[in-house]
């Protein structure tokens, strides 16, 4: 089987999403190529969920401008759809005199991006803003604009907006090939094979792949293990900011942050792997973690956990994104998001447009642009069971199923309806929120489980 397109993405992460969106609000027949069996299912499904200012990133870099660009499209974004997102301003701490002393150059960074809303802070200042934290910080620098996102729904919400507005979406279809033809690529696709014009490599930890596949091997992909621990919704008085350390060359470091969802996250780690599929958390991980969160907000590491979890970042020998567009062969690599993508992808999605435009590409908008909503996920949001009208609507959205995160058996039965609809618990899950809770699923899988193989088509 063989079919022609405009434009092939290859990868459904958040970034090959991003682009797919902005793509499909043109007169332009796209196709998304996945190797797994949903979108969101490679680095997008496992960070810290920071939405990043990008006032810490290197001035002049492509990730700098586009975290940027991006803030305020996001931020626009979340509003109109109704994805879980926070401005609750992030806190750098300095526990040493040497991290104290480098303070006003972060601050001088942070203006030289764009981000001014900036503050220093004695340590007095700090405590009074985290009355939680550690004794033996020196002082601290406060980014009002830094927030937290729902770290599920952007991929998810990207792709159900494309798939509206007439973009195909191939899963179970690892891109194992690719030869240029006279008028652009021809790409192995699964059992498929897909021809395009133009091709967009946005395969996260596999973009290094795709670009040697394509004939341009510039850089290699060594995944960085993240782990991280989710403390229990009981521990979220204990933090109101993002507490952050002061960054390294290699990493941003082990924070303290909130979540949409209410809970409290430490981590992540940083630790060089070889292997691409590597997302197993280990003892010694989560005892590094402990033992750095007891330095920053000692009361945290004796609340419960609810979970622990590791993702991989596609590392490479280039501290800055991978964003080339090659007009002459009609190819575009997005690879090489290390750290930052969840926060960068509307702004990365509005520059490959944009080169994309410059190379030739026919953008011709579309009469009607499809806009969608998502699901109230987050835990300053009104939830359907707390919301009578609904209820009252429909009374499946006062049937809880789910007890710890509080997921009622309407929207779980929602999810089926959209776009792109779960095939599986995990796609459920980050739709959801369902199995996220303490008890992991213990209670409410059986009945889940039911519902997927009454709804899943
Ligand atoms: C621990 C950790 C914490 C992070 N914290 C944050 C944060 O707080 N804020 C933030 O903004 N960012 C954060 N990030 C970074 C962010 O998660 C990534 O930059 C982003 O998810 C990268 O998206 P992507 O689409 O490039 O890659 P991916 O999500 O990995 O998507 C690539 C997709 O390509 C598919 N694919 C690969 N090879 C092929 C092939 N041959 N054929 C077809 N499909 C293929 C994969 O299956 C995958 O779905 C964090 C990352 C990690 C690991």
């Amino acid at each position: 089987m063989s079919r022609r397109y405009d434009v092939a993405i290859v990868g459904g992460g958040v970034v090959g999403c991003a682009i797919a969106r902005r793509l499909s609000q043109f007169a332009l027949d796209i196709v998304l190529i996945e190797a797994e069996s949903d979108v969101g299912m490679g680095t997008s499904k496992a960070n810290t969920a920071i939405f990043h200012t990008g006032f810490d990133a290197d001035p002049g870099s492509l990730e700098a401008k586009l975290l940027r660009r991006s803030y305020p499209l996001l931020r626009s974004y979340c509003d109109a759809t109704g994805i879980a997102c926070e401005i609750n301003g992030a806190l750098m701490v300095a526990w040493t005199e040497e991290q104290a002393e480098r303070l006003p150059d972060i601050s001088a960074n942070a203006r030289a991006n764009g981000v001014i809303d900036v503050r220093l802070l004695s340590p007095d200042d700090v405590y009074e803003l985290e009355p939680h934290l550690g004794p033996g910080a020196l002082g601290g620098f406060l980014v009002r604009e830094e927030g937290i996102i729902c770290p599920f729904s952007p991929v998810i919400a990207y792709a159900r907006e494309a798939k509206r507005n007439g973009a195909t979406f191939m899963f179970n279809a690892p891109v194992s090939a690719a030869e240029s033809t006279p008028d652009g690529h021809a790409l192995k696709a699964g059992a498929s094979r897909v021809e395009a014009n133009w091709v967009i490599n946005a395969a996260g930890l596999h973009s290094d792949d795709i670009d040697a596949h394509l004939g341009m091997p510039r850089f290699r992909v060594t995944p960085r293990k993240g782990q991280l621990i989710v403390f229990d919704k009981f521990a979220r008085s204990l933090v109101s900011h993002t507490i952050l350390p002061i960054p390294t060359a290699r990493t941003k470091g082990v924070l303290v942050s909130p979540t949409t969802f209410g809970n409290v996250l430490l981590g992540p780690t940083a630790e060089d792997v070889e292997d691409k599929t590597d997302t197993e958390t280990s003892a010694d991980g989560i005892a590094s973690l402990i033992e750095k969160g007891r330095r920053i907000v000692p009361a945290l590491v004796n609340e419960e956990m609810t979970a622990c979890y590791a993702g991989l970042r596609a590392a490479t020998e280039h501290k800055d994104y991978q964003v080339h567009v090659d007009a002459a062969r009609r190819y575009v690599c997005a690879g090489g998001i290390r750290s930052t993508g969840l926060s960068a992808s509307m702004g990365i999605a509005e520059h490959v447009l944009e080169g994309m435009q410059d190379g030739g590409l026919s953008t011709r908008p579309k009469a009607d642009v499809a806009t969608i909503t998502m699901p109230p996920l987050g835990a300053t949001q009104r939830r359907p069971f707390e919301d009578d009208e609904r209820i009252h609507g429909n009374p499946d959205y006062g049937r809880v199923v789910c007890h710890c995160e509080k997921v009622t058996r309407g929207e779980l039965v929602d999810a089926f309806t959209t776009e792109l609809p779960p095939t599986h618990l995990d796609g459920l899950r980050r739709r959801t929120r369902c199995l996220l809770g303490r008890c992991q699923g213990f209670y409410c899988r059986a009945e889940i489980q039911q519902l997927l193989q009454e709804h899943a088509s």
